[in-house]
C-alpha cells in the first residue's frame, strides 16, 4: 500500500511539472497539471472499483475478474472466503442429509406439522401408515388427511400424554392392522407426530390371552371331573367296585393333566433354550428303536383287539447315521407323530414308519397312515397350540393339541423341513427332512 501512495504522489509531482512546463512556468498551470492527475487517478480507482462490485454482484466466484489492478488482493480473500463458505455448507447439508436418511430408515414414522398441524415434511414409513403423498400432501392440514374420527377428536383434545391406536389405511377384516399414533409438542407451537405399526404386538397380546385361556380350558375340564369324584368319594358311600371304578377314572384324568403340563414344559424348553448345539450326536438306530416301541405299545394298548399294521423300513445306509442335535428333542417330535398316527387310525388300519436317505439332500423320517385324513383348510392350522380337526379323538386318545407345534419347533431348532400331506378319508403322511449338514456316517 505505501508503493500506491508514493506512485500517486510520484504522478501528482509529474504533473504539476508538467503543468508547469506547458503553461510557461506558471504556478496555475502546476496547479492543473496537479488537479488533472488527482481527477485521472480517482476515475481509474473508481473503475477498478465498479469492476469489483459487479464481479461481486455477480457471485461467480469461480471466475476471477479482469482489470481490477491491484484490488486483486481483494478478489483473493473474498475467494478463499467463498471456498470456505462452500465447505461449511457442503459439511451442513452432508449432516442433515445423514440426519433424514437415519430419520427415514426408522421403522417408526415421523411426521412434522407446523403450528397450524399442517404436514411439513415425514419419512417414507409415516407416509406408508397414514396414506401421505409428500409430493402432493405438503402443506396440507393433517385433519383433512387422516379422517378416521378418533384421530380428530385426538387432534382437537392435544392430549400429548397418551397415544392413540386406530385402524391402518391398509386394514382389512381378514388381515388387520393397527397403528398407534402420539402427538409430542417442539419449537414454537410446532408439533412432532410419530407413528408405529403395533400389528404383530397386538396379535402376540391376543395369542397370549388365547394361550392362557386355552390352557386353562384343558386344565379345568380334568380337575372339575376329579373334584367331583372326591366329592362323591368324600360324602356317599359306596361300593368297593365303585370306588374303584372311579380311581380309575381320576387316575386317567391326572395323567391327561400330567401329559399336559409335559407337553407345555417342553414347548415353553423349545421357544426359550438357545438351539441345540451341533456337538451332540444321536444315532438314528435310537430314534428308530424307541419310536417302533412307542407305537406298538401304544396300538396295543388302544387296540387290544384288532392291532393295527405297523411296518418300519429304513434304508440300510441309514443305519450308521447320526443327527446332530439334542436326543431329546428329536425323540419328541418323532415320537409325536407316530404317536398321532397309532391314535388316529382306526383299528386295523395300516401305518408305515420310514427312514430313507434322500443323496445330497439328508435323510426323511415319515410317517404314513391309513386313518381319517386331514383336509386341506386344517392342514396350515396345524401346527398352532391347541388346533385340533378333531376335538373328542384328540381328547378319548389322551391328546393335548399341542404335538404338532412341539414338531414344528424341534424341526426348526434342527434346520429340518416339517411337511405335512393328506387326503381326506385316504390318510396322511407327516414328515421331517433332516439335511445333509447334521448328519455324520461313513456312507454320505
Ligand atoms: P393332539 O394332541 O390333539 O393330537 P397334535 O398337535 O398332535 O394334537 O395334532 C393336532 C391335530 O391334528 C389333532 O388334534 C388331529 O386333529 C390332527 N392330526 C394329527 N395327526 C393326525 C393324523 N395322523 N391323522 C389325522 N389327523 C391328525
Amino acid at each position: 500500500m505505501p508503493w500506491r501512495v508514493i506512485q500517486f504522489l510520484f504522478l501528482l509531482v509529474l504533473g504539476a511539472i508538467t503543468g508547469y512546463q506547458l503553461s510557461t512556468s506558471s504556478f496555475t498551470g502546476a496547479c492543473a497539471g496537479l488537479f488533472l492527475v488527482a481527477i485521472g487517478w480517482s476515475i481509474f480507482q473508481q473503475y477498478k472499483l465498479n469492476r469489483l462490485l459487479k464481479w461481486l454482484h455477480r457471485g461467480e466466484f469461480s471466475l476471477r475478474p479482469t482489470r481490477v489492478g491491484d484490488l486483486e488482493l481483494v478478489v483473493d480473500k473474498v475467494i478463499r472466503l467463498h471456498r470456505r463458505q462452500q465447505q461449511l455448507n457442503q459439511q451442513s447439508l452432508q449432516r442433515l442429509n445423514d440426519f433424514l436418511s437415519a430419520i427415514q430408515a426408522s421403522p417408526n414414522g415421523v411426521l412434522l406439522l407446523d403450528d397450524q398441524l399442517r404436514i411439513e415434511w415425514c419419512n417414507q414409513t409415516a407416509a406408508h401408515h397414514l396414506g401421505i403423498d409428500m409430493q402432493r400432501d405438503v402443506l396440507q392440514l393433517i385433519g383433512n388427511l387422516v379422517r378416521d374420527p378418533l384421530f380428530s377428536q385426538y387432534l382437537k383434545d392435544q392430549n400429548t400424554s397418551e397415544e392413540l391406536v386406530i385402524q391402518a389405511r391398509d386394514s382389512r377384516p381378514e388381515s388387520p392392522r393397527k397403528i398407534s399414533l402420539q402427538l409430542f409438542p417442539y419449537g414454537e407451537g410446532r408439533r412432532l407426530l410419530l407413528s408405529r405399526d403395533i400389528t404383530q404386538i397386538e396379535q402376540a397380546e391376543v395369542m397370549r390371552r388365547d394361550f392362557v385361556a386355552n390352557v386353562s380350558h384343558e386344565i379345568r375340564t380334568p380337575l372339575t371331573v376329579l373334584a367331583g369324584f372326591i366329592e362323591t368319594l368324600l360324602t356317599l358311600p359306596v361300593t368297593e367296585v365303585e370306588r374303584n371304578g372311579y380311581l380309575e377314572l381320576m387316575s386317567q384324568q391326572s395323567n391327561r393333566m400330567q401329559t399336559l403340563v409335559n407337553d407345555l414344559l417342553t414347548l415353553s424348553k423349545l421357544e426359550g433354550s438357545p438351539v441345540p448345539s451341533k456337538t451332540e450326536w444321536t444315532p438314528v438306530m435310537v430314534l428308530w428303536q424307541q419310536c417302533e416301541q412307542e407305537a406298538r405299545s401304544l396300538s396295543a394298548l388302544l387296540y387290544p383287539e384288532h392291532a393295527q399294521s405297523i411296518s418300519f423300513l429304513m434304508d440300510d445306509s441309514v443305519k450308521e447315521i447320526e443327527i446332530a442335535g439334542s436326543r431329546n428333542e428329536l425323540l419328541s417330535a418323532m415320537t409325536n407323530l407316530v404317536s398321532n398316527a397309532v391314535r388316529y387310525t382306526p383299528e386295523e388300519g395300516s401305518i408305515a414308519v420310514k427312514f430313507v436317505l434322500k443323496t445330497g439332500d439328508g435323510i426323511e423320517f415319515s410317517v404314513e397312515d391309513s386313518g381319517p385324513g386331514i383336509a386341506p383348510e386344517h392342514i396350515p392350522r396345524l401346527t398352532e397350540r391347541f388346533y385340533r380337526v378333531d376335538r373328542s379323538r384328540s381328547r378319548e386318545s389322551g391328546g393335548t393339541g399341542l404335538g404338532l407345534a412341539i414338531v414344528k419347533h424341534v424341526a426348526q431348532r434342527h434346520d429340518s423341513k416339517f411337511s405335512i400331506s393328506s387326503q381326506l378319508g385316504k390318510g396322511s403322511c407327516f414328515s421331517l427332512k433332516i439335511p445333509a449338514e447334521r448328519l455324520r456316517a461313513n456312507v454320505i
